[in-house]
């Protein structure tokens, strides 16, 4: 299991991580990343690292638990 972290005040609301994983990121009216689920299982993190990188400004992170 591995814990996802958002950065709420740099996100910029590019959405690129929304086009990786949209089961776990989502943007709420104000243009500010939403995450929809903190914990990813371990068969699901690369894919959503993927979409963490993807951030422009850096704004997410997968860690271990
Ligand atoms: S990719 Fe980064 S800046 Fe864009 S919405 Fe996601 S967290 Fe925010």
């Amino acid at each position: 299991m591995a814990v996802v972290k958002a950065d709420l005040g740099a996100c910029q609301g590019y959405a690129n991580c929304i086009m990786g994983a949209d089961d776990v990121f989502d943007i709420d009216d104000d243009g500010v990343v939403v995450v929809l689920r903190t914990e990813v299982e371990e068969s699901e993190r690369a894919r959503v690292e993927a979409a963490a990188r993807s951030c422009p400004v850096s704004a997410l992170a997968v860690e271990d638990r």
